[in-house]
């Protein structure tokens, strides 16, 4: 016989799985804090206290993955006390492996499928617009990319909203409930808090410089004007709310002195930055794919090859010209300090240095590298990785896949009849389309997976620890989700589809046989009528 459900246990159950899921957050909040600023011992404490109470939540509530988490954590930070607070790269490695699990954890689909989202984004967007249908149509079509929105109609409604819960981000009109009365709702929000909630102003006409003026000092960080669209909106939401960064910088250090390497490692890693050492120069290429580090400390004087020849070496390889160098030795010949930085080093530091300098000058030149990268390997329309960087990722992929004996998928999407889109609608209906795919695809894959944009309508995805079959259903359903969007459009709104070819990792092949054999399945799944994917068969 079946038990007798009980509605009031399983709410119960809901809500304090809310609590550890909040508690997850906040610990990762402070992880998030400890990457920006140096290492302190007052930081540290609150991480322990925080990721205790996690533990102790995770535990009462029965919540298996958080507990896990918590506890390796835990035994982290106490590997961290024992060795009197001192950090090193396998803690830190260890720390942040944990962090970026936890990250992840708590929104698993019922079918297993690990859900994308941000921790901020798990919270909700509030929509306050002027047009309660407008903000309704906007709800539902952010919810289609997966987030979590609610649409507000009166001014109590959107006070007993805050009050409850506070959003990841605020979409309010200028005019929501009355003219200028969503300013000063948005402005008595935003009072007495250190930190300002992300805010995006909406009005349906052009405004003032007053009101511009107010919105600014209301912490608003965008004006749209006119029209709210789904997936610009997005972006601006992702780019607000993504600010945090959960991985620590890592750091390649060469020098043929074990001690003075030593004494940097310790140095960066006091600091949460990751360090590799490398004593023989010679190994420095494949130690550099392998560990792909944001920055490279180079001696300048070693036995087997100077430092400047090194970096020659090292600039030779496309993949490397914009990883910052800098020299690291006891020459104090200004000459010959600026002969070596015309020779691909970025900056020079002169033994004996303070760990103060080094740590600030390593990580201001690691966060404007990640900056300058991100850039280049990105697709300026969409966000998402170029074409060469996506085949560079499968390459990647592949090694680590053949290493670990783990499965390995690619897949290439084209949208169909796309040239019908931009002959009907226009050309920059058509980058819409693209620019909504490109969000869709990144709020529905797991963050593990690397999405590009390949070509003009065409995206590649490369799908780590997948096989084909597993693939096929996470592109099916994400296929299937993504025809259902009605894009805005003049004179009515659109609908679009793709078709997609699947190919996995097998024993005898490299990158560019994958990309080929995705392409064939793709061709085979257009031609047999598009709107479906196929995977590739060697028959
Ligand atoms: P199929 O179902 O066979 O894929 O048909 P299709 O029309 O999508 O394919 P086709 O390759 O013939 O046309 C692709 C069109 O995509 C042609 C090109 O003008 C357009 N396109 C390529 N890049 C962009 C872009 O960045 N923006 C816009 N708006 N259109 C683009
Ligand atoms: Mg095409
Ligand atoms: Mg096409």
């Amino acid at each position: 016989m079946l038990e007798p459900e009980d509605p009031s246990s399983d709410r119960l159950k809901h809500h304090f799985a809310r609590r550890v899921i909040h508690q997850a957050r906040l610990t990762l909040e402070v992880w998030q804090r400890l990457q920006r600023g140096a290492w302190n011992a007052s930081e540290m404490a609150e991480l322990v206290e925080s990721n205790v109470l996690l533990l102790r939540y995770a535990q009462r509530f029965e919540q298996t993955e958080h507990s896990q988490l918590a506890e390796g954590i835990h035994n982290s930070l106490t590997a961290v006390t024992e060795n009197h607070g001192r950090l090193n790269s396998e803690l830190i490695s260890e720390l942040n492996l944990l962090m970026q699990r936890l990250s992840r954890t708590g929104l698993r689909h019922s079918d297993q499928l690990e859900q994308t989202l941000l921790p901020a984004l798990r919270k909700p967007i509030y929509i306050a617009l002027q047009d309660h249908q407008q903000a309704e149509r906007l709800s539902l079509q952010l919810q289609s990319f997966g987030l979590l929105t609610q649409a507000l109609d009166t001014a109590n409604g959107f006070r007993a909203a805050m009050a409850e819960r506070h959003p990841a981000a605020i979409i309010i009109d200028i005019n929501f409930a009355g003219s200028g009365c969503g300013l000063r709702l948005a402005e008595e929000v935003q009072n007495n808090r250190s930190e300002k909630l992300p805010l995006l102003f909406f009005s349906q006409e052009d405004t003032d410089t007053d009101t511009r003026l107010s919105a600014v000092r209301a912490g608003g960080q965008a004006f749209f004007i006119g029209s709210l669209e789904a997936s610009s909106l997005l972006e601006r939401i992702e780019t607000l709310t993504h600010g945090g960064q959960y991985e620590p910088y890592k750091v390649l250090i060469v020098d043929d002195s074990r001690a003075q390497a030593t004494y940097t490692e310790r140095t960066l890693n006091s600091a949460g930055i990751l360090t590799r050492t490398l004593t023989e120069p010679a190994r420095a290429m494949s130690e550099l794919a392998e560990f792909q580090p944001d920055l490279i400390i180079l001696d300048m004087y070693m036995p087997d090859c100077s430092g400047t020849e090194l970096a020659k070496v090292i600039r030779h390889n496309d993949r490397y010209v914009s990883v910052p160098i800098i020299y690291l030795s006891a020459e104090d010949d200004l000459d010959k300090q600026l002969d070596a930085m015309g020779e691909g080093g970025d900056d020079f530091l002169t033994k004996p240095i303070k760990p103060r300098h080094l740590i600030a000058t390593v990580r201001q030149r690691a966060a404007r590298a990640r900056h300058l990268h991100a850039r280049m390997v990105r697709d300026s329309l969409t966000g998402l990785y170029n074409h060469t960087h996506i085949l560079q990722l499968l390459d990647d992929s592949r090694s680590r896949a053949r290493r670990t004996e783990q499965p390995l998928s690619f897949a290439m999407l084209d949208i169909d009849f796309f040239k019908k889109v931009n002959d009907t609608y226009g050309h920059p209906m058509g980058d819409r389309v693209i620019k909504s795919l490109a969000m869709f695809l990144k709020q529905r894959l797991r963050k593990s997976d690397h999405i590009g944009r390949y070509g003009g309508e065409e995206f590649a995805v490369v799908l780590p620890n997948t096989d084909a079959a597993t693939a096929l259903l996470v592109l099916e359903d994400i296929r299937q989700r993504f025809a259902e969007i009605l894009h805005p459009a003049y004179p009515q709104d659109l609908s679009c589809t793709f078709s997609c070819g699947i190919a996995e990792l097998t024993d005898n092949d490299d990158g560019k046989s994958l990309s080929k054999q995705a392409d064939q399945a793709l061709y085979s799944a257009k031609h047999a009528g598009r709107n479906r994917s196929a995977i590739f068969s060697a028959e």
